[in-house]
């Protein structure tokens, strides 16, 4: 055999770099389920059913072009223990002359691959990933240059290079952001009519591995019923016909607004199929440009879309490789309290926890603002370990996998490496959360008040991380007006602050 081609879960592409050149008559793809893969985190049960399933069609759909499949399934009567095992094992089976892969997404998975093969002796072939559109070397000269990162300038960089949302060389529209134009809350009465996204019924495949995973991963977070994400191409492309002509249009305004019992909001749920490489981000990218340009969404939601496809899922992915495996330990203030119990449960009293939370069990899924500014908020606020918050992040998100969960977790959420590409770190208190939503409204804490029993935990353990931290915010411009109000406060108010922060941290199991 000339190439075995091993193709990651992530990479279920069939025009991407690995199977380029395929000869069914000389090679073979070797696909693997490893239980190590869906215990190396706690992983969320439908988590493990959409790696799986895309992974079982992705398979089935390659065999009917007539192309020879190895399959080590976990249900196998020997399965895999590990993806190296696996890989051991197909390679003295067929004896390839070389492994051909495309890079891996994960540190750990290619320093894995790479002693498999050292291990045996056979060459491998690692190919760029061109999925997408920032190639690591790319990203590495644009950062190198710099002595801050910034997603704003990458991604404006981005539009240029690529031509994207461009009128003659300047920003469509005029201007490169149309932040102040979105993000608003919903009005008092609640959110407008919203389109709900498609539900994709399970086929008899998908079927099968949920009742196979709901056995073997049977003490996993997170329930399957009612499991509806995309697992195929063909899937994955009408979950994105269905959000550009339903939700794109309402993205924009409603991007950071949350409302008890609504998940998903105008979001396009699209990150999972993306990060499986079920659609390529220039095809997400062009249909939303096309939706402008025939007048059917207007320009602030489809530029607010691109910029987080364009900018901040390829920068996200640059920072990773440039940062790791630094980024797995950044821990800038020192945090070291364990994740409570309560995150893997959602039985807290803090009404916005208990829905994000809620909905991440339910749905394997929690919007950009829900998961920065309720769950990772909470995280900093309260000086929640870093790794063990990372590894909840990568454990209960369909779409997670660790190049893009990583540096959002430590980097955005917990500014655990101290601001190496966000201006200031991401806290408030409960006056925002609020603001953006109707979650105070159910819950037994007050968002004004700041102390007491019926305090909002989030605007105690506000005040005590700027009490704590003042030095360091007076002196970052971001931040200095963080800095100015907590010092306006008096020795008897900030003693009370801290009081009520300290009985709060003693008691997080039980909030
Ligand atoms: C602590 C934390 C952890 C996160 N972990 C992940 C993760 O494991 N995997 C993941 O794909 N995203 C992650 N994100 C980013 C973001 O929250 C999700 O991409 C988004 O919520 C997915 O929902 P959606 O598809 O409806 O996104 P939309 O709001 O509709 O956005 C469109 C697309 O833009 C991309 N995108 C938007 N923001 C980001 C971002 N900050 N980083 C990377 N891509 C982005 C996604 O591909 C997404 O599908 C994380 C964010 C935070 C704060
Ligand atoms: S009062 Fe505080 S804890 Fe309760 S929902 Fe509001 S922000 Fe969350």
């Amino acid at each position: 055999m000339r190439n075995l081609v091993l193709l990651l879960g992530d990479q279920l592409d069939a025009d991407g770099a690995a199977l380029g050149g395929f000869d069914p008559g000389r090679d073979r793809v070797l696909m693997i389920e490893s239980r190590a893969e869906a215990t190396h985190v706690w992983s969320h049960k439908a988590r493990i059913v959409l790696f799986l399933s895309a992974m079982r069609h992705f398979a089935e759909m390659l065999r009917s072009r007539g192309w020879p499949v190895s399959y080590l399934a976990t249900d196998d009567p020997a399965p895999a223990a590990s993806l190296a095992d696996g890989l051991i094992t197909a390679i003295r089976e067929h004896r390839p002359e070389r492994v051909v892969a495309c890079e891996p997404g994960e540190l750990r998975v290619r320093k894995l691959l790479e002693q498999a093969c050292r291990s045996l002796d056979v060459r491998l072939e690692l190919r760029p990933d061109a999925h997408f559109l920032c190639s690591g070397t790319e990203f590495a000269d644009w950062a190198g240059k710099r002595k801050t990162l910034r997603m704003e300038f990458f991604y404006r960089e981005m539009r240029r290079r690529h031509g994207i949302l461009l009128e003659d060389g300047a920003p469509a529209g005029g201007r490169w952001n149309f932040d102040a134009a979105n993000r608003s809350a919903f009005p008092k009465d609640g959110p407008p009519e919203l389109p709900q996204p498609p539900r994709f019924v399970p086929d008899r495949m998908t079927r099968d591995v949920i009742a196979m995973v709901g056995k073997r991963y049977a003490e996993h977070p997170g329930t399957l019923d009612g499991f509806h994400w995309p697992v195929t191409r063909g899937d994955a492309q009408a979950a994105l016909a269905d959000f550009i002509e339903h939700r794109l249009p309402g993205f924009g305004s409603y991007q950071d607004a949350m409302w008890t019992d609504m998940p998903f909001g105008w979001h396009s749920l699209l990150s999972a199929a993306l990060n499986l490489k079920l659609l390529n981000p220039r095809e997400v990218i062009a249909a939303a440009v096309e939706a402008w340009q025939r007048g059917r969404a207007p320009l602030p939601a489809v530029e607010g879309f691109v910029r987080q496809v364009l900018g901040w899922r390829e920068f996200i992915r640059g920072v990773y490789w440039l940062d790791m495996p630094r980024l797995l330990e950044a821990n800038h203030f020192g945090h070291d309290r364990p994740l409570p119990d309560w995150y893997w449960s959602g039985e807290t009293q803090m009404n916005c926890l208990r829905q994000a939370i809620g909905q991440t069990l339910r749905h394997g899924y929690a919007h950009h603002i829900q998961r920065l500014m309720v769950t990772g908020n909470f995280a900093l606020l309260a000086g929640l370990q870093p790794r063990a918050v990372h590894e909840w992040y990568l454990a209960v998100y369909v779409d997670a996998v660790e190049w893009a969960e990583l540096p959002n977790t430590a980097g955005m959420a917990l500014y655990a490496n101290g601001g190496r590409f966000t201006s200031k770190p991401y806290i408030s208190s409960g006056a925002y959360i609020g603001r953006m939503s109707n979650y105070c409204r159910g819950c037994r804490y007050d968002p004004k008040l700041r102390s007491g029993p019926r305090a909002c935990p989030f605007t105690v353990l506000y005040w005590n991380f700027l009490d704590r931290n003042e030095a360091e915010f007076a002196g970052n411009p971001r931040t200095v007006l963080m800095a100015r109000n907590i010092a306006r406060f008096d020795a008897a108010e900030r003693r009370a602050i801290r009081q009520s922060a300290d009985r709060i941290l003693a008691t997080i199991p039980q909030l």
